[in-house]
């Protein structure tokens, strides 16, 4: 079974601040761990259920987030952007039986996460059909696309 992870850190455990996310704050370090140590434990789980090739994809920011030498041998890790229409789940296709979303957190103009927003820092939203979307939702319709199930969503 061949596993996609997509890591975002607005969603990794404790985040509630913009400096957390951010590279040029020293609060960005702490959540760089968190958010390596749930992408770590995701590879793990997957392992155990039975993955026999990973790939990670580092979607925030920068996307030179998650720290290479921590995360299991064998995993390959996408860092940067390629301009893939894909975004945050760039080079996923239908080689792939599992796609795994870690550190994801709610849409813009939502009030269920402090960090909350869709693909931009800023309040823009997206819509979809007129429903407002989340990159989680929006990620999953470019799974879909390829027939990949999202099967795991990490908050
Ligand atoms: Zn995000």
């Amino acid at each position: 079974m061949k596993v996609f992870i997509s890591a975002d850190i607005e969603g990794i455990t404790g985040t509630t601040h913009w400096d957390e996310a951010d590279k040029k704050n020293p609060d960005y370090a702490e959540f760089q761990e968190q958010m390596t140590a749930e992408v770590v434990a995701a590879c793990e789980g997957a392992t155990e259920a039975g993955a026999s090739e990973i790939w990670v994809k580092d979607a925030h920011a920068s996307a030179r987030n998650l720290i290479a030498a921590k995360l299991p041998k064998d995993v390959r890790l996408i860092r940067g952007w390629s301009g893939h229409p894909f975004l945050m789940a760039q080079e996923l296709d239908e080689t792939f039986q599992a796609m795994l979303m870690i550190g994801y957190h709610s849409r813009a103009g939502s009030n269920a996460n402090p960090l909350a927003h869709t693909n931009t820092g800023s309040a823009a939203y997206i819509k979809i059909n007129d429903h407002y979307a989340s990159e989680f939702l929006v990620h999953a319709y470019a799974a879909a696309l390829v027939n990949v199930p999202v099967r795991v969503v990490q908050f």
